[in-house]
């Protein structure tokens, strides 16, 4: 069989999108959009595509942050259909914790070699500015040295509504008491018309633009983020990715771009709306390569969310465009109060073995991307930081693990 077989299946102009794209020339929207509908060979040639875009940009290395997700409250008014975090005030597993109780988080991600907290949390009602501004006076002033990744543009915009300053005043206010950095977050889809399904009380398109622009005005960095396997058509997320590249040749101000995936067992969006099931692997895929091959040179590290992808498929996507393995969590959720069972915290010698598994190179990096450490050969692994968890068993139960012998090998 000659090896022209393998990608023969092509419709030409695919071919010519995917030639143009290695040739470092930049896509269209509308190349994008066709992309975003392979299937079968073109899917898999588009991977292809993605995987050796992924290789001249940024070699054969996977970054990870090891850091902890802090979700501080709960309690939201917000109402974005999507959602399954969120709870009114007087429902039984309603919360606002209080800043001691933030504090030890963030001493047990320190105490686990987190070098990153990540902070978010529902739109509080009878919270206001200063909140956001004393959760990081209280973090800084224990842990100086913690990077403090915080409020995404919507907990950005209730702050600065409530403050009265200007927007760049008002962001300066935060870095100045600590924040590093900000998550690209409460994007969805930038399309109002789809946001006024998703999300009707959010910050519209324009204002989030407002707002990632201002904070890379001040030199605050941010992610960025789409969410899909909803209600949106590959127009949508192609015009979303469009904007994206816009804002990064205006400011170079984002660190990475994070698709998430719609998690759809507990929220409005699916059950009453007719929402997708959230998206299919080929989807993930999908997404995951044509954000590598549309977005460079502008954003470099394209990250693949294990929460929502899980373990496995997050290597087949590290396979298709992506380079990096985002966060350990330590905590997380904001998924798993939507349904998604993939789990809270992913130690990071976990996520070394599941990039050699892949045959490539685990690094584990800072919030923007700094090599803080090459882990070329897991002979010079360090130990783990990670407490050992004691399984929590009955006594009888406790007592039949005792006795039990230990099975041979595969038996
Ligand atoms: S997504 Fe955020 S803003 Fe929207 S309801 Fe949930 S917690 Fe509130």
């Amino acid at each position: 069989m000659s090896l022209d077989r393998l990608f023969g299946e092509l419709r030409p102009e695919v071919a010519r999108i995917l030639d143009a794209a290695l040739s470092g020339r930049e896509l269209s929207v509308d190349d994008a959009e066709l992309l975003l509908g392979t299937e079968g060979a073109e899917l898999q040639a588009l991977q292809r595509a993605a995987d050796v875009a992924r290789a001249e940009d940024k070699g054969d290395d996977v970054s990870f942050v090891v850091c902890r997700n802090i979700n501080f409250t709960n309690i939201c008014y917000v109402g974005c259909t999507f959602c399954g975090f969120s709870r009114h005030k007087d429902e039984e597993d309603a919360y606002d914790h209080p800043m001691e109780a933030l504090l030890v988080k963030a001493k047990d991600a320190v105490a686990r070699g987190a070098t990153e907290v990540c902070i978010q949390g529902g739109i509080h009602p009878n919270k206001d500015h200063t909140h956001y501004r004393e959760i990081l006076e209280a973090i800084k002033g224990e842990f100086p040295d913690l990077h403090i990744h915080a409020f995404s543009p919507e907990e950005i915009d209730f702050g600065h509504k409530k403050s009265g300053m200007e927007l760049s005043d008002y962001l300066r206010w935060l870095v100045d008491a600590g924040l590093g950095s900000m998550p690209g977050t409460a994007a969805e889809i930038l399309d109002d018309e789809l946001r006024r399904v998703l999300a009707p009380r959010k910050l519209d398109t324009a204002r989030w633009v407002e707002i990632v622009k201002a904070a890379h005005g001040i030199g605050l960095r941010s992610t960025s983020t789409l969410m899909y396997g909803h209600l949106e058509t590959q127009r949508h997320v192609a015009n979303h990715l469009g904007l994206l590249r816009d804002i990064q040749q205006e400011t170079g101000g984002f660190t990475e771009f994070v698709p998430l995936g719609f998690i759809h067992e507990r929220n409005t969006l699916f059950n009453h709306m007719h929402a997708r099931p959230g998206s299919s692997a080929p989807e993930d895929l999908r997404l995951i390569a044509v954000a590598r091959l549309f977005l460079r040179p502008g954003i470099q590290n394209i990250q693949v969310s294990w929460v929502k992808l899980g373990r496995k498929l997050s290597q087949i996507a590290l396979m298709s465009g992506a380079n990096d393995f985002g966060g350990t969590l330590m905590e997380e959720s904001i998924s798993r109060e939507s349904g998604s069972d993939h789990g809270e915290n992913l130690p990071q010698e976990e996520m070394r073995r599941l990039i050699r598994e892949i045959g490539r190179t685990p690094v584990e990096r800072s919030t923007e991307y700094g090599i803080l450490r090459r882990f070329d050969d897991p002979i010079d692994d360090p130990p783990s930081l990670e407490p050992k968890i004691e399984p929590q068993l009955s006594g009888p139960a406790r007592q039949r693990l005792a006795n039990k012998k230990v099975p041979a090998a595969n038996s």
